[in-house]
């Protein structure tokens, strides 16, 4: 395909035949779903559905992930439409992979969240599709894995974060973004054994038996060498990979409601990501993008990318 089609072409978000093949759109028009993939709830046939949950009700500070999902549609549409770097195959074109839309939920009626978002996922899960989600903070991760939890088993956690998460809080009822992992743990969703914290840079008392990666042990050791770790310890059985943008040095993703220095950098990242290739993933999510503080973009562009990523971890074990 040359660049005259891609003038041509526009508004893949509904006018795409099918539900495989690149996108060659002008980067600035059209609608904006992620990586131009065709908006359905038609879940036949569906590899991966990719959904939005646009809550930010359950953070300690700064809110605006709400618009998070938006912003990082908006971001993928700048990335390049054939191959993605590093993978030599391409997802887009083998795959069947829509954008779901968001999950809708009544703002005010923040107890019938959780129930509401499990539902959701668990949709796509029994139409025997994976799922990608884009956040919203990071509570929305608790009723996504249980709904993963309740098909698959308790899954295999890969977390990328500057915290744990883990904060002690046995009251379910509390809908926290802090406590999120704890509760998930306390409540048969994951796997501590076969689960792994990477990024980490602010304390913990009890991390509940998972691994714990700090960020300065990713930069003394290196990309190559956590993700070889982080294999070993997701093992051969069902794995959720949670992205929180925060694991990101602010440099490279400010945009988010609890920066912290120290970061990784958006290439050790990329490189551990690539590198987990051959972990089964059920699915994951890409949270804590919150676009009123990311005044370069900069964040959303990470976040797209990283969701990226997770598409291709995915497609990977599928081949
Ligand atoms: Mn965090
Ligand atoms: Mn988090």
């Amino acid at each position: 395909m040359g660049l005259e089609q891609s003038a041509e072409e526009v508004d893949g978000a509904f006018l795409r035949e099918g539900l495989k093949g690149l996108s060659f759109e002008n980067a600035f028009g059209g609608a904006t779903s992620f990586l131009r993939r065709r908006y359905s709830r038609d879940l036949k046939g569906v590899d991966l559905a990719v959904t939005g949950v646009p809550f930010d009700q359950a953070v300690t500070h700064r809110t605006g992930t709400r618009f998070g999902p938006r912003a990082i549609r908006e971001a993928s549409s700048l990335q390049p439409c054939d191959w993605p770097f590093g993978w030599g195959f391409s997802p887009l074109e083998e795959f069947a992979i829509v954008d779901y839309g968001d999950l809708a939920f009544d703002y005010a009626r923040i107890a019938a969240f959780p129930a509401a978002l499990s539902a959701h996922v668990g949709t796509i899960l029994d139409a025997g599709a994976g799922t990608l989600t884009l956040g919203g903070d990071h509570y929305i991760t608790l009723p996504i894995l249980r709904a993963h939890a309740e098909r698959f088993g308790p899954v295999g956690v890969i977390q990328f974060d500057a915290h744990s998460d883990l904060w002690p809080d046995d009251d379910m009822a509390r809908i926290d973004h802090g406590t999120m992992m704890y509760k998930a743990v306390r409540a048969g969703y994951v796997d501590p054994a076969r689960s792994v914290q990477i990024g980490i840079r602010t304390d913990c008392e009890d991390y509940l038996g998972i691994r714990a990666i700090t960020a300065p042990e990713v930069h003394e050791r290196g990309p190559r060498a956590i993700a070889a770790e982080v294999r070993a310890i997701a093992g051969d059985g069902p794995s959720y990979l949670s992205f929180d943008i925060d694991a990101l040095d602010p440099a490279f993703a400010p945009g988010t409601g609890t920066p912290v220095w120290g970061g990784l950098a958006s290439w050790q990242a990329a490189a551990i990501l690539r590198d987990l290739a051959g972990v089964r993933l059920t699915g994951g999510d890409v949270v804590e993008v919150s676009p009123p503080y990311d005044t370069t973009g900069a964040t959303a562009i990470a976040a797209a990318h990283v969701a990226t990523e997770i598409m291709c971890l995915w497609c990977w074990t599928r081949r």
